[in-house]
C-alpha cells in the first residue's frame, strides 16, 4: 500500500487548483479503472483530487436539438437516458456493449475518454512498456498480439484503446468540454485521442490540469439508420477485438452523410473523414460497404498475432453498415435490461 492524500472538491475551480497544487495528483471520478491501476501498481498517484461532489452529472437538451452530458454523467444513465436512446441510440448502444451493469452504474463518461489500454504488458510492471515507462521498450511488440493495433500503430507502442462509447462519440462528431487552471476550451471529440508515435505515454491531448466538464452532441439525422457492432471473445464483460460504429442519412436509397468509425483497432477510435466523404452519393448497398471496407483498412498491417483482425474488422464494416442502411433495431438500447 503506498501512501496518498485524499481531497473532495466541491467545485470546478477547487478541482483544477488542488490537481494544480501537487504534480503527482489525479482526478478520481466512478474508480473503476484508476483504483485497479493502483492495485496493480502501475499508477501511484501521490493524491486524489475526488471530483465525485461536482455538479457534473446532469445531460441536459440544447436548443438545437443536441445534448450536454456532464462529465460525471455515470454510462447507465446517459445509456438509459430517453432523450439519447431516441436522438442517439448510437451511444447508448455502445456504451450498453461495454464492461458490465455494475461497472457501467460506477464509470462516468470523464473516466470513460480517460481510461487506459487493456494491454496486458502495461498492467504487467515486470515487463518493459513505453506508455507505463518511457523509454523501457514495448514487450507486446514479438509478444502477444491477439488484442493490438491493426491501424495507427508505431515501433514504440501497439495498444489500442479500448473503450465503446468513444467509438460512438468519434462518429456523432462529438465535442468535449475542458476547463484547465487557466482557461476553458472545447475539443474536437476526434482530436481528443492521439497516436502513439514517440510518446505513447500519452493517451490524449489534455494538458496537466484539465478537467473533463462535459460532452456535447449536436443534433444529427442518424437515428434511423445507425448501428454499433461490437466483436469479441465473449458475448458480454470483454473488450472489443473489431468494433464498428455505422451511421448514415440515406435519401433515395443514395448516402447522403456516412460515418464509420473503427474500435479495437488503433490507439484511438479510428476514423477518416476524407474516405467517408467519398462515398457521398453512392448506393446504400452490399457493394458499397464492401469498398467503404476496402478503402479504411488501406493501410492496415497485422502484428502477427491478431493478424485476423483485418478480415474481421472488414466484415465487421459490411454488416454494420448493412444494419445500420436497413434500420435495424439496437436491441441493447432496451429498457427492460436496465
Ligand atoms: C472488468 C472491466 C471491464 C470493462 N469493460 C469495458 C468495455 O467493454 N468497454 C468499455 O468501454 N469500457 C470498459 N471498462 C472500462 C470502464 O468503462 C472504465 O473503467 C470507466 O469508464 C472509467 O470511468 P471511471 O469514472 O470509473 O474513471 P476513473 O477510474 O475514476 O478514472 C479513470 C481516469 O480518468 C481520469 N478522469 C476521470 N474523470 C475525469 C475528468 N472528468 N476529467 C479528467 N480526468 C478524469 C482519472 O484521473 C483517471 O486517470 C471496463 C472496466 C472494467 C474494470
Ligand atoms: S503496446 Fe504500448 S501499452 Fe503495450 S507494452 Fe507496448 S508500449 Fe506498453
Amino acid at each position: 500500500m503506498k501512501p496518498f492524500a485524499y481531497t473532495r472538491a466541491e467545485t470546478v475551480a477547487d478541482a483544477v487548483a488542488a490537481l494544480a497544487a501537487s504534480p503527482g495528483a489525479q482526478f478520481l471520478a466512478g474508480g473503476t479503472n484508476l483504483v485497479d491501476l493502483m492495485k496493480y501498481d502501475v499508477a501511484h498517484p501521490e493524491a486524489i483530487v475526488d471530483i465525485n461532489p461536482l455538479p457534473l452529472k446532469e445531460i441536459e437538451a440544447l436548443a438545437d436539438g443536441g445534448l450536454r452530458i456532464g462529465a460525471l454523467a455515470s454510462n447507465s444513465a446517459v445509456a438509459y437516458d430517453d432523450r439519447v436512446q431516441a436522438r442517439f441510440p448510437l451511444l447508448a448502444s455502445a456504451i450498453l456493449a461495454g464492461a458490465s451493469p455494475q461497472l457501467r452504474n460506477a464509470a462516468t463518461t470523464g473516466g470513460n475518454l480517460l481510461q487506459r489500454t487493456r494491454c496486458p504488458y502495461f498492467y504487467d510492471p515486470s515487463t518493459p512498456c513505453n506508455k507505463r515507462e518511457p523509454g523501457s521498450g514495448c514487450a507486446a511488440i514479438g509478444g502477444l498480439t491477439r488484442m493490438h493495433a491493426i491501424l495507427g500503430a508505431s515501433d514504440k507502442c501497439i495498444a489500442v484503446h479500448p473503450s465503446d462509447m468513444c467509438v460512438a462519440l468519434a462518429a456523432l462528431d462529438a465535442t468535449v468540454e475542458v476547463v484547465g487552471p487557466d482557461s476553458a476550451r472545447d475539443i474536437a471529440f476526434t482530436d481528443f485521442h492521439r497516436l502513439p508515435g514517440d510518446t505513447p505515454h500519452r493517451d490524449n491531448i489534455l494538458e496537466r490540469g484539465e478537467l473533463v466538464t462535459g460532452i456535447r452532441l449536436e443534433a444529427n439525422h442518424f437515428a434511423g439508420h445507425s448501428t454499433y457492432l461490437k466483436l469479441r471473445d465473449r458475448l458480454s464483460y470483454a473488450f472489443a477485438l473489431v468494433s464498428v460504429a455505422a451511421a448514415m442519412e440515406i435519401a433515395d436509397g443514395r448516402i447522403i452523410d456516412l460515418r464509420v468509425t473503427l474500435g479495437g483497432v488503433a490507439h484511438k477510435p479510428w476514423r477518416d473523414p476524407l474516405a467517408e466523404a467519398e462515398f457521398a452519393g453512392a448506393p446504400a448497398e452490399d457493394e458499397t460497404f464492401r469498398q467503404v471496407a476496402d478503402r479504411l483498412l488501406l493501410e492496415a498491417r497485422g502484428q502477427g498475432g491478431n493478424d485476423f483482425k483485418i478480415p474481421l474488422a472488414r466484415r465487421a464494416i459490411v454488416r454494420a453498415l448493412r444494419q445500420a442502411a436497413s434500420g435495424t433495431p439496437q436491441s441493447q438500447t432496451i429498457k427492460a435490461i436496465q
